[in-house]
């Protein structure tokens, strides 16, 4: 099926920042694809947190299962919309390269080490793993990847800091965030299928861990109309097929509503091309009605997971792994490989290192420099 015009079409990539020839049989998002398949932080997503501490429980999502998740959504809703299935499978697989150890835990208390010195904020840090810090080719650091996949994986950026790639970079990935403009359609259906696949898994993972009750996942009305329609056409449906079915309709609804809403916001807009589209405003979303059955499921795993006592419990153990282990290499970068140690300005270089860490290799660490295990904290 042919690509819709407005959708991002490889041969009018904007290019890489180091020219490079194509390939003889993939074109630029697809060759995308693969180099961050087949990158050192990919393959660590699987064992960095999502909700969960990884050494939680085997069946939890991690930063990995999530990836392929938002692909897996990304994809569908592209293939209906006729937009380009492979960048938003690039962006998808890249989103969350830049995720410290201990999920959102660690990177607050990253983001606190480095006040003085920039901060931290994973998205850049997702773009800065795939600009500067996987060292594999010959001829350049990171993965040169096309600006269309570097625009997707930098989601969200301060003002100071697009400012900053932008007097780096003119005209480049951060501009967007000085003049306003969006960021292609491929990329504002991964930040939507981000939002979907991480509402569902983790009601799914919420209640498998015990710490939601399906009976209390039903106070959200987006859930529990599709609890009640399963219940209808199957009474018999007992515990976590009844689980299932909702959290399957629930995403199969949210799939339909966004490619319908996205359908009628492009043909209003009717952009010409890819960059009409940057300049039309938002176009990928859900409708009215959705969007708010989306931002009341988001307060409440907000409420009764992620502010639950058994998850910040760990969330602040966590914090105090990241922020010791930085003050550790700060103190003695001989402590890092030669590749951070050697490199001029020791604050980004400790972040750099820590962020790049999957949840055990920090415990690890954490144990090694201080001499305490995380069950003894
Ligand atoms: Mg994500």
């Amino acid at each position: 099926m042919s690509l819709a015009r407005h959708a991002s079409d490889p041969a009018r990539s904007r290019g890489r920042r180091h020219p490079e020839p194509p390939a003889p049989t993939r074109d630029a998002f697809q060759r995308d694809r693969d180099r961050i398949v087949h990158s050192t932080a990919f393959r660590r997503l699987v064992y960095k947190t999502q909700v969960f501490l990884n050494h939680e429980g085997d069946l939890f999502r991690t930063r990995l299962t999530h990836s392929l998740e938002v692909a897996q959504l990304g994809r569908s809703i592209a293939r209906a919309l006729r937009l380009n299935e492979d960048l938003v499978e690039a962006v998808a697989l890249a989103h969350d390269l830049g995720h410290t150890p201990f999920g959102h835990a660690g990177q607050d208390a990253l983001n606190a080490c480095m006040t003085e010195h920039g901060g931290f904020e994973h998205n850049l840090q997702s773009l800065r793993v795939v600009d500067e810090l996987e060292h594999r080719y010959p001829q350049y650091d990171g993965l040169n990847l096309s600006f269309e996949t570097r625009e997707g994986i930098l989601k969200h950026c301060s003002r100071t800091n697009a400012e900053r790639i932008e007097a780096s970079e003119p005209g480049g990935v951060a501009r967007r965030f000085c003049d306003g403009t969006q960021p292609s359609l491929e990329a504002q259906l991964c930040n939507l299928a981000d939002e979907i696949a991480y509402n569902a898994h983790d009601i799914d993972d919420g209640v498998r861990s015990g710490l939601i009750s399906i009976e209390r996942v039903s106070e959200v009305g987006l859930f529990d109309r599709y609890r009640r329609e399963a219940l209808a056409e199957y009474p018999q449906l007992q515990g976590r097929r009844v689980l299932y079915e909702a959290i399957r309709r629930m995403l199969s609804a949210q799939v339909y509503d966004v490619i319908d809403a996205t359908r009628a916001a492009l043909e209003a807009a009717a952009p010409a091309d890819a960059d009409a589209a940057r300049r039309a405003g938002p176009l990928v979303l859900f409708s009215e009605a959705m969007r708010a059955q989306s931002i009341e499921l988001k307060q409440f795993l907000f409420r009764n997971l992620y502010r639950h006592p058994r998850v910040t419990q760990t969330t602040d153990r966590a914090q105090q792994v990241v922020r010791e282990l930085f003050a550790a290499y700060l103190a003695g970068a001989e402590e890092m490989p030669d590749s951070y140690a050697q490199r001029a300005g020791r604050h980004r270089a400790v972040a750099d290192y820590i962020a790049g860490m999957t949840d055990r290799f920090a415990m690890r660490e954490h144990e090694r420099l201080t001499g305490r295990r995380w069950t003894e904290e």
